[in-house]
């Protein structure tokens, strides 16, 4: 059995591990290299190396979980290839893969249309390595499966996929398979591997019978802290989010607190973070406005700008989160119209609720305040 570590070993990003027993020849893991994306060692070169490298004929690839560290390359088997391999995984690892792989072509894609400043286009090495079609196209290469169900991808192979804790879905991979002697041998591959008693996930299961074993050692010199600090920190998140709701809550709902009225008048939020749009949203429906939402970005968006402010009565801006383009045309309408605009510093749901708030009492007179 001869193995071959593409990533992941001595160092914790782009788990890739090739498997070569017999004729056998399979992947467990293709993941993304992340961290420095300038040097020498930079991690767009190393992924763009690493997408098209040769990695013999496949007949199969094994993925332990969703994070894209261990996921973020399978893209490259979604080319219309007669050959190219099924991924097996586990059943909720195949529902959840689609929607990371999209987030990473949708990160990839901004990355690389973002202005370069004036030295203009970005290189052509930084374009996406693949895109939200080529995920469509990957998911109907996979091949969900229950927790220990005995499965055979190859004849010579016999998988079992064990709750490993860690993430929704997450595995190690039992193999069973034929040696070039002959032989059979038990190979097994951690993936990454979580608490013995996880709060959300399945409890992970506890084996060591076999003749190979490679395990994740990441944090292999630390204990996991104890279950009462998780504890803790859930609280206090969720009297984060008590006390972030309850700036806008309304009387007669918990938690009480002082209720705004945005009485019916319609907010623009241009910007901000794309998973957090359905809390603003919330958050200024509670209150009892009319929220819309322009994602503050591309080009050809922003023309569409004009438009949308012309029927608002107020605009909130995550500054951060925000193209060049739209951000001047922003303040220059709203202080040519007099719409009460606040661009925020961050994005987050604080700082989105305190905006809210001063909106709400009419404390943002002109159109370029700006919440500190
Ligand atoms: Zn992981």
């Amino acid at each position: 059995m001869k193995l071959t570590f593409f990533g992941g070993a001595g160092e914790v990003t782009g788990s890739c591990l090739r498997v070569a027993a017999g004729s056998l020849n399979f992947l467990v893991d293709c993941g993304l290299f992340q961290g420095a994306m300038r040097g020498p060692d930079n991690a767009p070169a190393r992924n763009r190396a690493a997408y098209a490298r040769d990695l013999g004929e496949l007949d199969f690839v094994l993925l332990t979980h969703a994070h894209l560290d261990h996921s973020g390359l399978l893209p490259r088997f979604a080319a219309a290839r007669a050959r190219a391999p099924l991924i097996w995984c586990t059943k909720p690892t195949a529902d959840l893969l689609p929607v990371m792989l999209k987030d990473s072509a949708h990160i990839q894609s901004r990355e690389a249309n973002r202005p370069r400043g004036r030295r203009g286009r970005a290189p052509a090495t930084e374009a996406p390595l693949y895109t939200s079609d080529d995920v469509d196209r990957l998911a109907t290469r996979l091949i969900g499966v229950p927790y220990g169900a005995q499965f055979r991808p190859h004849p010579a192979a016999s998988v079992r996929l064990r709750s490993a804790g860690h993430i929704v879905g997450a595995a190690f991979a039992e193999v069973e398979l034929v040696d070039g002697r002959g032989r059979k041998r038990r190979l097994t591959v951690s993936g990454d591997l979580g608490e013995a008693s996880p709060l959300l996930v399945s409890e992970r299961e506890a084996r060591a019978d076999c003749d190979v074993l490679v395990v994740e050692s990441t944090y292999g010199n630390r204990n996991h802290r104890p279950l009462a600090d998780t504890e803790d920190e859930r609280e206090a998140l969720e009297r984060f989010a008590a006390d972030i709701l309850g700036r806008v809550s309304c009387p007669g709902e918990p938690p009480a607190g002082p209720c705004l009225d945005f009485g019916g008048r319609r907010l623009l939020c241009v910007g901000g973070r794309a998973n957090l749009v359905a809390q603003y949203r919330a958050l200024v429906e509670r209150a009892g406005g009319v929220f819309e939402w322009h994602d503050g970005g591309r080009e050809e968006a922003v023309s569409r700008l004009p438009d949308l402010l012309a029927r608002q009565d107020a605009v909130i801006c995550p500054a951060d989160c925000v193209s060049h383009s739209a951000y001047y045309q922003l303040k220059r309408y709203c202080k040519l119209s007099g719409t009460p605009c606040l661009m925020l510093k961050g994005s987050g749901l604080g700082s989105f609720a305190e905006g809210l708030r001063r909106l709400a009492e009419g404390r943002v007179q002109i159109g370029a305040d700006q919440l500190e």
